[in-house]
Order: C-alpha cells, then structure tokens, then sequence
C-alpha cells in the first residue's frame, strides 16, 4: 500500500499506469522473487527474461486474440521509428503505398514515408483541422497498393475510427499508438499493427509491433540492403532478442498486459472506457459553455479534446485544474484549448473529478 500523494494524470503519453502495476514494479525493483537481482540488472539472455518476453508475448496474444500467422515484435524507437520502417520493409520500388490523412501523427508518416517510395495520400480531412475521420466514400484508393496506411486514433485531435475502413485486398496498416487494447481489435484485418507503448500499454521505451508472415516475407527479402536493426525479418528470426532488448519496459509491459488480463479484457475494459468517455462528453455537450472540437460521430474514447470562448478562459482553466490535482489537461498547440486523456488505467474517479471542477469552473465564471 502507498501512501504518496498522487494527482489525477490527464497527460496524452507517457500517460498514467494501473496502481497494481506500479506498486509490484515498486515491491519487486531490489530483486525479482526467486531471482535475487533487479530486472534492471539481468541479462536479456537469461531465461528470467526469456520467459518474462515470452509471457508477454503471450498475453498479447491472448488479449488480442492474434492469429498464429502474425508474429508479436518488442521494437525501440517509439512508433516515430515505425513511420520509416512501415515503408523501408513494405514498399517496394514501383509500387505506392496509400495514407489516410486524419491528424499531425498521420501527417509525420506520410514525410516519412516519401522519403522511402510513392505515396498516394487516399483522403485528408486537414480542411476540417483534423475534426473527423473521412467516410468510405472520400477514399480514393489505388489498385494494386502496397499497402493502405490509417492512425486508428488521433491523439491530437481526440478523434478515432469508429469501424476499419474497407480497404479492398490491400494490407492494412495501423498506427494504433494511442488506443492499443482500448477496445477489441480485430487483428486479423490488419497486415501490421503498431504501437508505442507509452500511451495505453506500459512506460516508454518500447514498441509493440503484430505483424504477418506475408510481410514478415517482404521484409526477409529487403536484408541485403536494409539496415539490420530496421529490417522486421531480422527481429522476428531473433525474437526480438537481435540486440539488447529494452528489459525493463518489456517487463512492465507485461504486468500491465496482466492487469488487463484480470480486467476482463479488451471486451471489459471497453465498457469502462465508453462510459468514462460518455460522462466527459455529456458534460462538455450540456450547457455550450465548453465546445468539443471533433464531430461528435469521430469522438475518441481515449483523448478528448474541448474548449472554452476564449484563450483567457482556457488558460485560468488549466491553471486552476492544475492546482486541484487534475494535471495534463493543456491541449496540444495544433488543437488549443484542452485535451484529456483518459486511457484504459485513468481511474473512472478521475474522470469524476474533472467533470465536477468543469461544473463548478462554469458557475463561476460562465
Ligand atoms: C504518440 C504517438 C506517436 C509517436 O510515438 P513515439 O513513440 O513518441 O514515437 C505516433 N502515433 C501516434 C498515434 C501517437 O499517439
């Protein structure tokens, strides 16, 4: 049991962690049970670390219900990493690759992926600021694509796909940093997935990359000339263990893959989420005192951005939320205004709180 004094953490990543999680990482740091050294200290090629890999692992695939013909991938380099190697594993010359424009992470992929071959922007919704996910009908497809690349959830601007887009045959590949587990997956619609793990599944430091065996195939015949370290293949042949792998993230990681394990899973934990998503958005939508910025249709349970009339307003906001332990709450520059982000560990009493300050925030200076 803790006794330290925490602050409700509304922070878009590294973003807060389940208390279970933290306080056996807590019990556990000076030496693993049985083990007698810290996970700080142990080799990566000890068979402590082996199994604690491989438990994760598998409980990734257990949440996910992941089908054998994908392999689980613990990457570093942050999902910023994975907007390079997406198209230096996947995009061969003479072919292009389409990418749905619906946000500031979106937007870094597509530089990237330039940089690397053709790139075919299927839709943008950059006209509206980013405020909705476009419908089947925008997308404008190429046959034949390499592969169709979406951002499941919009960080920045509080907004998510609601359902995957049809794609026709082409691989789908999702950037899925900031809602990974929030909500069931269905894993078997997608060529790649990927996530930094910092938002929804553990601290920084690692990166959670499910991939297919066809695009394990692609990326094995780009070895020759892609550096190792960038080449999927190589990482899957290894087990992620090609290098030093980033011990103490994988490990916690994994204790929160646990944790949502004994929530119920991805089929629990969404109702939660729904419903401490419902309650901001239902207080947000009461009086017009505070606007929401994304078309109610596109509103992501997992970042939820709203503002007020004016700059003034928002900065006393913040600051008085702030001094009453409701910190984080400053939305990003591209948007203004103020996010929340309330991913699967922020407590239901947290979103509680914020919608009491907002109800008292109005009597006072509405
Ligand atoms: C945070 C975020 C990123 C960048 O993640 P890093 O791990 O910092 O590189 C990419 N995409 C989305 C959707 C994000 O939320």
């Amino acid at each position: 049991m803790t006794t330290v004094h925490r602050v409700h953490n509304f922070a878009a990543g590294p973003a807060v962690l389940p208390m279970p999680v933290l306080e056996e990482i807590q019990r556990d740091l000076i030496a693993l049970p049985g083990i007698g050294m810290s996970i700080l200290e142990i080799s990566h090629r000890s068979k402590t670390f082996e199994s604690i890999l491989k438990q994760a692992d598998a409980d990734i695939r257990t949440l996910g219900n992941v089908p054998s013909n994908y392999q689980v991938l613990f990457l570093q380099g942050g999902a910023s990493t994975q907007f390079s190697m997406v198209p230096m594993n996947l995009l061969a010359a003479g072919s292009t690759a389409d990418y749905i424009d619906t946000g500031s992470w979106a937007e870094k992929a597509i530089k990237e992926a330039k940089k690397v071959g053709a790139v075919s922007v299927a839709a943008t919704t950059k006209a509206d600021n980013y405020a909705r996910i476009p419908a089947q009908s925008e997308l404008k497809l190429t046959p034949g694509a390499a592969y169709v690349h979406i951002t499941s959830n919009n960080t920045i601007e509080g907004t998510e796909w609601k359902t995957l887009p049809d794609v026709g045959g082409a691989p789908l590949v999702n950037d899925t940093s900031s809602d990974m587990f929030s909500r069931p997956i269905d894993v078997a619609r997608h060529a790649l997935i990927y996530a930094g793990a910092q938002k929804n599944m553990g601290p920084a430091g690692v990166t959670v990359v499910i991939i297919r065996d066809d695009m394990l195939q692609r990326s094995a015949e780009k070895k020759p000339t892609l550096p190792t370290m960038l080449n999927y293949a190589v990482h899957a042949e290894n087990t992620s263990l090609y290098n030093t792998p980033p011990a103490f993230a994988v490990y916690a990681l994994g204790l929160v893959m646990k944790w949502l394990i004994a929530q119920g899973g991805l089929a629990a934990i969404v109702k939660v989420n729904e419903r401490k998503a419902a309650k901001l958005y239902a207080e947000i939508d009461r009086s017009g005192f505070y606007r929401g910025t994304a078309h109610k249709e596109s509103r992501s349970l997992m970042n939820v951005t709203f503002r007020l009339a004016t700059e003034e307003l928002e900065s006393a906001f913040v600051k008085e939320a702030t001094a009453a332990g409701l910190d984080g709450l400053k939305g990003h520059r591209a948007v203004g205004g103020m996010r929340a982000s309330i991913y699967n560990a922020f407590p239901e009493a947290g979103v509680d709180a914020l919608v009491s300050f907002m109800k008292e925030f109005e009597r006072k200076r509405g």
